[in-house]
């Protein structure tokens, strides 16, 4: 079995990191489970892409372990693809995502546009060495609901409904791997590990 360390505190994203690599004998470990302290990295990359590299390669340096970060968010057209990498301080770090939520809508509605569509992003980095980096992305197109729907998921899942009409709230965690950006970027990065026979 391949041990991973995964570069996040976000333990929502631990589990659907597990949830899909398990399958394919590749144990995902957490910062804490592995006793590493990440730290506190600066994600000031400009893309998605560049902030999952700098946080795996951060903890590749910090643990000397294989390490793959994500870095995600939510694109919103109508406030032109905005929070987008901004997506988990938006409205400020310490406020509860409920509020925050709530500010995403009011910022729609500010915003005069009539324009729903979103697409929720993640790109994965997985780091084996310094000149040995995995880069994938996933992309799941939908739309803003009118106000937040469930309780299932984290972050913005209560306000995303995806095309086929489902809210990311109001589904089981399996139903939203089989179409979130997520579960699309970890199958990327699960063909791109099979191609490697070292690794598998
Ligand atoms: P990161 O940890 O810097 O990549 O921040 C990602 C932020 O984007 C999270 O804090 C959430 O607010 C949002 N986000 C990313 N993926 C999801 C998801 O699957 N559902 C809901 N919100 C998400």
């Amino acid at each position: 079995m391949t041990d991973f360390l995964i570069a996040t505190n976000n333990a929502h994203k631990v589990e659907e990191f597990k949830r899909i690599l398990l399958p394919l004998g590749i144990n995902v470990i957490s910062a804490k489970e592995a006793g590493v302290d990440l730290g506190d990295v600066v994600e000031d990359g400009t893309t998605f892409a560049e902030n999952a590299k700098i946080k795996a390669l951060s903890a590749f340096r910090k643990s000397g372990l294989p390490s793959v970060a994500d870095d995600s968010g939510l694109c919103v057209d109508a406030l032109s693809g905005d929070p987008g990498i901004y997506s988990a301080r938006f409205g400020g770090e310490d406020i509860p995502q409920t509020e925050r939520n709530l500010l995403l809508l009011q910022k729609i509605r500010e915003s005069g546009s009539d324009t729903r569509t979103a697409r929720f992003v993640s790109s994965i980095c997985l780091v084996f060495s310094e000149e040995d980096i995995i880069a994938v992305e996933g992309i799941c197109e939908g739309s803003i609901a009118d106000k937040p729907m469930g309780e299932g998921g984290f972050g913005y899942d209560p306000l995303f409904i995806y095309e086929d009409g489902r809210c990311f709230g109001e589904i089981t965690g399996d139903e939203k791997d089989s179409v979130s950006h997520r579960g699309r970027s970890l199958r990327a990065l699960r063909d791109e590990l099979l191609k490697r026979k070292d690794v598998l």
